[in-house]
């Protein structure tokens, strides 16, 4: 479920989502992603319910400065190069981590900016100081987004344990007084919802509480399935997974994702980096290879052109281009769909 306050032309990614080859005849791909997604840090402060950090067993660690800017020269680069019909390709700095934990997140923020890549910053909200979010608004980040999940506050605090609802409430609306008149970043909430909290919270009062505050609010299923054997989890399982059908996976013709360690991965479901789901180690790989290269390109060939889901340990789990929408059709939500 997807609602915005003035528009998707409001959109700074509304580009994208208008493009050719975002979400259909997106096959042969594009000739470089429409997303790079950069995981500046896999630490996080919080131990949330859905959460596959919960079992990784990667080590710890943030992204190198010098590693980013390499990083970030090829995909200006691409960016200068590209044809008129080909959008700019944009960086979305997201993974297994809260990305304001890492030290140099400004600097970061600056270096991507520098080089005119449009920059989209997802965030759990609780280490956004007023100084960060003037650094933020000065740096021309073109959007930021919230993580939640749930409906209200006390949904929000049983998935997101150890997390603080009225802090992030406070930040989200710091945040939005203090970027004026300008709207700028863009401001966005994702949250994602359990099967069963759909029946004691409605999705229309969520995003009428928060849309105003923000420009755009988006609701999802949470996928419990990577942690699905966890003790915490198994009472919750009941209906969320069942019956839902499986498509093709668009995914791996619109973005590619990277580790703070430089690992290419095919998506960001892998909290892992496991060899099955690895296109390649930036920059020994630059990203045009590894997007146009034989593992991306098999893998196109067995969740993207076939169903075969079931060999792959991430596929397999994955709830991504299934029918989920369906979900809040029957309970009464407009829209499908997120973004
Ligand atoms: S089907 Fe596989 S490649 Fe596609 S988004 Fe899901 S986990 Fe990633």
């Amino acid at each position: 479920m997807l609602t915005y306050l003035n528009g998707p032309e409001s959109d700074p990614f509304n580009y994208i989502y208008a493009s050719k080859g975002w979400l259909s005849d997106y096959d042969p791909p594009r000739p470089f992603p429409f997303w790079i997604n950069l995981e500046p840090t896999n630490h996080c402060q919080l131990n949330c319910l859905f959460c596959s950090r919960q079992k990784s067993q990667r080590a710890k660690g943030y992204l190198d400065l010098a590693l980013a800017e390499a990083l970030f020269d090829e995909v200006a680069a691409q960016n200068a190069l590209r044809l008129p019909e080909v959008s700019a390709t944009a960086v979305r700095f997201t993974g297994w981590g809260e990305p304001l934990l890492h030290p140099h997140i400004d600097k970061l923020c600056a270096l991507a900016k520098k080089r005119s890549i449009p920059l989209k910053l997802y965030t759990n909200g609780l280490n956004l100081s007023p100084a960060l979010m003037d650094q933020l608004i000065e740096l021309e980040v073109d959007d930021l987004q919230f993580s939640m999940q749930g409906l209200n506050e006390k949904q929000y605090l049983f998935n997101r344990v150890g997390s603080d609802y009225r802090l992030l409430v406070h930040n989200i609306e710091t945040i939005s007084q203090k970027r004026g008149r300008l709207k700028k970043p863009f401001l966005s909430i994702l949250t994602s919802v359990l099967a069963s909290e759909l029946k004691s919270a409605r999705p229309d009062e969520f995003t009428e509480r928060f849309l105003g505050l923000v420009d755009k609010v988006a609701i999802d299923l949470t996928n419990l399935n990577f942690v699905s054997d966890l003790e915490r989890v198994k009472p919750h399982l009941g209906d969320q997974s069942k019956g839902l059908r499986r498509g093709l996976c668009v995914d791996v013709f619109l973005a590619l994702e990277v580790k703070y360690d430089g690992t290419i991965g095919f998506c960001g479901q892998d909290a892992d980096s496991l060899k099955e789901h690895t296109a390649g180690r930036f920059p020994q790989d630059r990203l045009k290879e590894a997007w146009l290269g034989r593992a991306m390109e098999a893998q196109r060939d067995k969740v993207g052109r076939n169903l075969g889901h079931d060999d792959s340990p991430v596929c397999r789990r994955c709830y991504h281009n299934t029918d989920k929408y369906d979900l809040f059709k029957q309970n009464g939500a407009k829209n499908g769909g997120s973004r």
